[in-house]
């Protein structure tokens, strides 16, 4: 089976588990999408909402079948209610949207809070990722796994430097896309995304935040 009728039959199988819980798929027509909570300011390469109802993905994004993936396996996370993904509710709200407001300046939070909010969301995101690479093993996907790897441990040091810096990355500066700083990441996943050289954060400054 040639790789694109293997994304398609993906794509179908994606389709169907998501419309049996009401969830629509948007295929957004552009590099990155504004993130509706809490005002659509801040752009990601997709999401799964389910108060939206919604998985959406930027298919021009790079990498935008990896994107379907990744937020297909955070549907299921919400399908199976798993402990990584219940963790992140704080109240009526997620710890996700808590730094989004954080980022802002629309809301404080203590050292304590901003570290375990980030840790939750870390533990979501690295759970999410082991998924998308059984998904693809066992949809004999030919992901390059070490390359993957890579590209997300791209984003779990990324909290690091939110957490130093408030700032989310720029429109069209996720930090998977820049080679400078996956080829610095490790292929396997890390213990401690806490402990980064001043060299590494220096480098997401300087192409993530254009500082
Ligand atoms: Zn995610």
């Amino acid at each position: 089976m040639g790789i694109k009728n293997k994304q398609n039959k993906i794509i179908e199988y994606i389709q169907n588990k998501c419309h049996s819980r009401n969830i629509e798929i948007l295929l957004y027509p552009g590099v990155s999408i504004p993130y509706p909570y809490p005002n659509g300011s801040m752009f990601v390469s997709g999401f799964f909402s389910p108060e939206e109802q919604l998985l959406a993905v930027a298919k021009k994004g790079k990498d935008s079948f990896e994107t379907l993936m990744h937020e297909f396996c955070h549907f299921i996370q919400w399908e199976e209610q798993c402990k990584d993904w219940t963790n992140c509710s704080i109240e009526e709200y997620d710890a996700e949207m808590l730094i989004d407001l954080w980022m802002r300046y629309i809301i404080e939070l203590n050292k304590k809070q901003l570290n375990k909010y980030i840790d939750l969301v870390r533990n979501v995101e690295m759970d999410c990722e082991k998924r998308v690479i059984k998904f693809a093993i066992d949809w004999d996907y030919p992901l390059d796994i070490g390359k993957y790897v890579q590209k997300a441990n791209s984003y779990l040091y990324f909290y690091t430097v939110v957490k130093k810096c408030r700032k989310w990355s720029n429109k069209g500066c996720a930090p998977y896309t820049f080679n400078e700083i996956v080829s610095e990441m490790p292929t396997h996943f890390a213990n401690d995304y806490n402990r980064m050289s001043d060299v590494l954060v220096s480098l997401y400054k300087k192409e993530c935040l254009g500082e």
